[in-house]
């Protein structure tokens, strides 16, 4: 194993995200290309927003992804000894300070600031407090916050691996909090603190972070630890380029799960959002991906989502998947529809592959596929109403379908091969096309006009199914007149 160490780190604050998971993904790819180690961590300090449920989805979605972790999880709530040590070193080097103005005094200040249409920057009011000074404001009483003593002047550059360098004015980075009042690191504290102590080398993490870095690159300068190597990857944007929300769709990986995506088909989409191979390959698979990964190749530039390429990406999957994968996968979509109820025994699950390799060519996603099955288990439905008037309303339709029907009575073997010999016999025999026979007799039994081969239909519903429905049909059509 290298010494390569990255670490996913989401806040578990709602669900994972598209941009997370994207993130998550470029943070495997390049350690398992570089043979290293990935760590899990859960930025759980945001006491308020994170919540317990989301930790576990955020697991369930990690591991539906197949993305697995060598580390971890690591809690960053069961860490608070670890960066009130680092913190409390910091003051007895005295490159932190205690401050102790109050919420409403910084409240003025930044109203002031505001109003002058300025940055607010603390003004550095308790930089340098005698220890007699500190200890009566201690003794009115006041709580105090740790901040760091940044340098006045100069810049702090982010040698980022993917944007190249980013400077920061040091100016512009004032004296900020490490460790609040009531002992909790603020985000760039304990983020740094954790990359530094688990020897993190690579730190991949999304773009709404760089303005971040610099504050945490001089943390780990006050520390005396080597700094990891970072670099930041481009959002992820709507068609519309405004930032991806609810009323795109799906932005989850829960959703994208009850939509009916493969994991395969999420992975696959979201590595190109912002990163590409080099050629024009499209479809890639994991191991594909982690052998041409870089990140000098990934764009500095947004990525604009697409959901219709997402679309017919899980179509690609869901026509190339493994059978049994593939029926794993689907049976939820068909106990949600209804179609498939309580446990399956073995000749059910043969059934339900059988039918998910009639219906599987067209379906885009598992919801489709599952509705594309829907008459091989429900035999009552509505007829399409344009096939109504298309297929069944031509003078002589009962009749036609009558005569198929005794004929289908009559086989004595019923079959794929058997059906389609009897239906092109009949259609010899009167002389009427192949078609005329084929489009109301799969709206007979189907309900609808188009689906997969008509006789593969009949042979997965079998000869009973078959001929009661096409009774069925006649009545109908008897009854239309
Ligand atoms: N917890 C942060 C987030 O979810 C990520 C922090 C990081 O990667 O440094 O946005």
């Amino acid at each position: 194993m290298s010494n390569v160490r990255v670490r996913f780190a989401p806040s578990p604050t709602g669900e994972l995200h598209i941009g997370g998971a994207r993130t998550a993904l470029f943070n495997l790819l390049f350690v398992r290309s570089a043979g290293g180690t990935f760590v899990l961590r859960i930025d759980d300090t945001d006491l308020e927003r994170s919540r317990a449920e989301y930790i576990d989805k955020l697991i369930d979605s990690l591991h539906w992804l197949g993305f697995e972790w060598d580390e971890g999880p690591y809690y960053q709530s069961g860490r608070i000894k670890e960066y009130t040590g680092e913190a409390e070193r910091l003051l007895a080097e005295n490159k932190a300070y205690r401050c102790y103005c109050s919420v409403e005094d910084l409240a003025r200040a930044r109203d002031a600031a505001r109003g002058e249409n300025k940055t607010f920057l603390y003004p550095g009011t308790c930089r340098n407090l005698t220890p007699a000074a500190e200890e009566s404001l201690r003794k009115e009483g006041r709580g105090a916050v740790i901040r760091l003593r940044t340098p006045d002047h100069g810049t702090t550059v982010v040698d980022d691996q993917i944007r190249g360098e980013v400077s920061f004015e040091n100016e512009m980075l004032d004296d900020f909090i490490i460790l609040k009042s009531n002992g909790q690191p603020t985000y760039n504290f304990a983020s740094i603190v954790d990359d530094l102590q688990m020897k993190i080398t690579d730190v991949i993490r999304a773009e709404e972070h760089l303005s971040n870095t610099p504050r945490q690159i001089l943390c780990a300068l006050a520390l005396g630890y080597e700094l990891p190597r970072f670099s930041h990857v481009p959002m992820i944007l709507a068609p519309d380029r405004s930032k991806l929300s609810k009323r795109h769709g799906a932005t989850s990986v829960e959703e994208f799960y009850n939509e009916g995506y493969l994991p395969e088909a999420l992975i696959n989409y979201i590595a190109l959002l912002g990163w590409s191979p080099g050629e024009d390959r499209e479809i890639l698979s994991l191991e594909e991906m982690i052998e041409s990964f870089t990140l000098q190749r990934v764009n500095k530039t947004a990525a604009i989502y697409d959901v219709a390429k997402l679309a017919w990406m899980n179509g690609h999957y869901i026509r190339e998947y493994d059978p049994e994968k593939l029926a794993e996968a689907a049976l939820p979509f068909f106990r949600k529809r209804g179609l498939v109820e309580g446990d399956l025994p073995a000749e059910g699950y043969d059934y339900l592959k059988k039918v998910i390799a009639a219906v599987r060519e067209r379906a885009r996603t598992l919801v489709e596929l599952a509705d594309a099955a829907e008459y091989f288990y429900i035999g009552r439905f509505e007829y399409d109403p344009k096939g109504v008037k298309k297929a069944f309303q031509k003078e002589g339709t009962a009749e036609l379908l009558r005569t198929l029907t005794g004929e289908l009575r009559s086989l004595e073997t019923f079959n794929m091969e058997s059906t389609e010999a009897l239906y092109h016999a009949v259609s010899e025999r009167s002389g009427l096309s192949f078609g005329r026979l084929i489009q109301p007799t799969r709206l007979a039994i189907t309900g609808r006009m188009g689906g997969p081969g008509l006789f593969e239909i009949m042979e997965l519903l079998g000869k009973e199914k078959t001929i009661a429905r096409m009774e069925k049909a006649i009545g109908y059509i008897e009854s239309l007149n």
